[in-house]
């Protein structure tokens, strides 16, 4: 198989160092097992995607000496696909719909009996309020957020085919690089890191008929990426995934996460830290090269 990896940026702010590093990592190891490098642009959330966000990322890895296949995909043209596996799992009932508000979810995750309240991948982990039998109902409800139940979710994997041995163990994944702990090589997702680590997280939001987790996981199998290159971030969102892609029958990718790039007072870079945007960096004169050594390539 060959060797593809992607980026997969939001246009949602100028791409900054830690982009970068992202972007240069994944090409330099699809150039050295010559594979192939994809782009794609995950504008799910039209209320912070901007078109000129977009342009810039493609002039900025353009500038960066970057190419990729065409067409670029982008996550905004790939609602039917999102449709898909939406239905699917609903008609798995491992789907419920949720009316909570965040505020809902913060008394509830709070009140005492519960301890204080814990955060997972997908954000505070949801305490349940509404899970419920499963809905019979034979359509998908449309227009309102949809979580998946994540007891049932981990049962009804458990009866796919297995790809770990031990009992306790739900699946896992192989990862090349190194998760926040220094975990690297067979990383092993038991049922416990998802039940408490993780939750009833959200596939379908109200206002995007998707969410992160569900569209990154149908596109990374439609895009044919054998090899994910990520920041370390995305580390603990990586066992959703695997468990999204059993479900749903998809290839699993072997993983790479990486260091994140820092500023000068340890903080991870975030899309507001224009100072350290690329192009900001061109801006001053520098050039691709010295972007390289800037993030340690
Ligand atoms: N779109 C995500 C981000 O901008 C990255 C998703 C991924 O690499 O899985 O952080
Ligand atoms: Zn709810």
């Amino acid at each position: 198989m060959t060797f593809t990896t992607r980026f997969a940026p939001s246009p949602t702010g100028p791409l900054h160092l830690g982009h970068a590093y992202s972007a240069l990592l994944g090409f330099d190891m699809a150039q050295a097992s010559q594979g192939a490098f994809l782009l794609r642009i995950e504008d799910i959330d039209r209320s912070r995607s901007r078109s000129h966000w977009e342009d810039q990322i493609y002039d900025d890895l353009h500038w960066l000496g970057l190419g990729w296949r065409r067409p670029v995909m982008r996550q905004s043209s790939r609602q039917p696909a999102y449709d898909a596996a939406l239905d699917r799992l609903w008609s798995m009932g491992l789907l419920y719909p949720c009316t909570c508000s965040r505020r809902d979810i913060q008394q509830a995750a709070s009140a005492p009996q519960e301890g204080a309240p814990e955060f997972g991948p997908d954000g505070l982990i949801y305490p349940g309020t509404c899970r419920r039998k499963v809905a019979n109902d034979r359509d998908r409800p449309r227009n309102c957020t949809l979580r998946l139940d994540i007891a049932r979710a981990i049962e009804t994997a458990a009866e796919s085919p297995p790809r770990a041995p031990a009992s306790r163990v739900c699946a896992g994944f192989q990862e090349t690089g190194q998760g926040p702990d220094g975990a690297h090589g067979w990383i092993d997702i038991t049922a416990d890191d998802l039940i408490h680590g993780v939750g009833d997280f959200v596939v379908a939001r109200k206002d995007m008929a998707t969410s992160y987790h569900l569209s990154v996981t149908v596109d990374d199998a439609a895009q044919g990426v054998t090899h994910v290159v990520r920041g370390q971030d995305l580390f603990e969102a990586t066992k959703i995934h695997v468990l999204l892609q059993q479900l749903l029958g998809l290839p699993l990718p072997l993983y790479h996460h990486h260091r994140l790039i820092r500023d000068d007072a340890g903080k991870r870079l975030a899309k507001r830290d224009d100072a350290r945007a690329i192009a900001t960096y061109r801006a001053e004169g520098a050039t691709p090269q010295d972007i390289r050594r800037m993030v340690g390539l």
